[in-house]
């Protein structure tokens, strides 16, 4: 079978390797999507600290069961199925307190395990002992079904930010995770949903997809002002960064009504992780900034139903869709911000 792995920053190699053979506990899929992301993008350039070279790549992934391990229940060859990416331990201290997007001994698909840009993939037992290979909802492509793990990081961010009924929103960066945050704040009932780019076209492609109630190009205008002025001052409710820029973040807070919250929900570079936060905004605003890392088995089995109820589509926002063996133009074309989302079929 072909698969894509990587064995050094700017190396990943199209190769044949034997397909895998499930153990007695675990599951073997035909990969059908592997959707592609910034952190793809990440590992290209710079590798991964946790992955191991050579490793196949790919996290978003959706396919068809075609082999059941003998001591597996539950899963029967045909089943679509979706898996998660970021796999909890489910019994770290962190895990037993319910938090399974911090724990400590996380793993992930395409890190410690080979992923999805692969025609056929192991689905290991630390997914299935999570609960977290998921059956894809009657209806559902494949395609738009890989688009449940990004949508469960974006679900998990908003969670924790509190983006509810009546917010006004602020989403930083128009990628496809942007685009996922402005649907999703909206269906939580958010009046307004304003989406900033640095990057004009980028925003207008993205913008003509979801509609946000403003599109604010930082290259263009003062994004505060702008902000300030469309809430009369105020100020929004929450701040979503999905962008690798601690700037977004320090601007993010100036543009916080009273009680705001600013998810830092896009990470940032190692070499440049420092932000500079006036104390007394928070302390006398009364602001939270959070975090969010990931998501858990739970966030990608409701992101399935959201998807497949149409609380928030995705089928529009997959834009672009190549074979395994274009996966270097795959990873170009998000890194140029050229499409919303790029999915591979293996
Ligand atoms: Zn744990």
């Amino acid at each position: 079978m072909k698969v894509a792995r990587f064995y050094a920053p700017g190396d990943v190699r199209l190769e044949d390797m034997d397909e895998p053979t499930p153990g007695p506990d675990e599951v073997k899929i035909r990969v059908r999507n592997c959707s592609t992301c910034g952190t793809d993008v990440k590992i290209f350039n710079n590798g991964h600290p946790n992955m191991t070279p050579p490793q196949v790549m790919g996290h978003e992934i959706a396919g068809e069961v075609v082999e059941v391990g003998s001591d597996v229940s539950g899963w029967s060859i045909g089943d679509g199925v979706q898996v998660i990416a970021a796999i909890p331990d489910g019994t770290c201290e962190e895990c037993r307190r319910g938090r399974l997007t911090v724990c400590t001994n996380q793993t992930s698909m395409g890190y410690q395990f080979p992923g999805g840009f692969a025609e056929y993939m192991i689905v290991p037992r630390a997914v299935l002992a999570v609960d977290g290979l998921n059956r894809i909802p009657d209806g559902l492509s494949f395609a738009e079904a890989s688009v449940a793990e990004p949508f469960a990081c974006v679900l998990n961010g908003q969670e924790l930010a509190g983006v509810g009924d009546g917010d006004d929103v602020v989403v930083v960066g128009a990628g496809p995770i942007g685009c996922l945050h402005v649907r999703l704040a909206r269906a939580r009932g958010a009046k307004r949903v304003f989406l900033i780019d640095l990057n004009r076209g980028r925003l207008d492609m993205s913008a003509s997809a979801v509609h946000p109630d403003a599109a604010i190009c930082g290259a263009e205008v003062d994004t505060i002002d702008e902000v300030k002025k469309l809430t009369d001052g105020r100020g929004v409710d929450v701040v979503i960064t999905a962008a690798a820029a601690g700037k977004t973040q320090e601007d993010g807070l100036q543009m916080l009504a009273r009680g705001g919250r600013l998810s830092a929900f896009g990470g940032l570079p190692k070499d440049k992780p420092t932000i500079t936060v006036d104390a007394n905004l928070v302390h006398y605003r009364e602001l939270t900034i959070v975090g969010a890392n990931g998501s858990s088995p739970d966030h990608n089995k409701r992101a399935l139903a959201m998807i497949a109820s149409g609380e928030v589509p995705v089928n529009d926002l997959i834009t672009v869709r190549l074979p395994l063996d274009r996966v270097h133009d795959a990873i170009d074309t998000v890194a140029r911000g050229a499409a919303i989302k790029v999915t591979i079929e293996p």
